[in-house]
């Protein structure tokens, strides 16, 4: 049983895995290589002067998995409730987790077949969102959503923070107390 299991690797996804795998959670991530993000070139994403979509991608799986998350390219097709967590099926196998974060981008299939609360998407290109509450949670319990699919504006500096932030939230409620993951400057 996994602590938490994250269905999009682009940067939602990948910024929520690599504050989970950080706090020492077991993390799964899975991910169907279908980023929108791959067609990008940012020059407007804080502290990085440019970068394109694809080295954006890589990077946050190398953060991820550098602190142990485990990545997986497979298409996530339902998540069913148990009594002690989720189970999420795929295509060719089933996983299961204490929680789910879904961060599948402006794909909304996996959140309507898994009987999701979803809602028209407010920002340009964004048809239907999950309908989530300030801190991520969805109609399900244990299932929350982070980025371009829980409708924060389609910014990677935005869909990545809302990736971490809805981490910290998850973390944070299974550890029974805020969470906080600072470094601190050495000499
Ligand atoms: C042409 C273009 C240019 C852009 N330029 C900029 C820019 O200059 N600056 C900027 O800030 N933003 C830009 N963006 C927007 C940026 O790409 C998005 O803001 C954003 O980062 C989306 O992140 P996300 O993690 O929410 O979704 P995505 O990056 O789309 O990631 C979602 C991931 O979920 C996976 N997934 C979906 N469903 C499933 C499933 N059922 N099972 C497994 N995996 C699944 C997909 O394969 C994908 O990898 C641009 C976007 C486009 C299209």
């Amino acid at each position: 049983m996994y602590d938490i299991a994250i269905i999009g690797a682009g940067p939602a996804g990948a910024s929520a895995a690599l504050f989970a795998a950080k706090a020492g959670k077991k993390t799964l991530v899975l991910d169907n290589d279908k980023s929108m993000t791959k067609r990008a070139w940012m020059e407007n994403h804080y502290s990085v002067m440019e970068i394109s979509g694809p080295d954006m991608l890589e990077t946050g799986k190398k953060q991820a998995s550098k602190f142990g998350a485990e990545i997986i390219e497979e298409k996530a097709v339902n998540i069913v409730k148990l009594d002690t967590g989720l189970r999420i099926e795929t295509e060719n196998s089933s996983y299961e987790a204490k929680h789910v974060i879904l961060a599948t981008g402006a794909l909304v299939d996996l959140a309507e077949n898994a009987g999701l609360k979803t809602k028209p998407g407010t920002e340009p290109r964004i048809k239907t969102v999950i309908d989530v509450d300030s801190n991520g949670k969805t109609s399900i319990d244990g299932i929350w959503a982070a980025g371009t699919v829980a409708g924060v504006s389609v910014h990677t500096i935005v869909t990545a923070g809302d990736g971490a932030k809805v981490a910290i939230n998850v973390i944070s409620e299974l550890n029974g107390e805020r969470y906080v993951d600072h470094d601190v400057l050495k000499g």
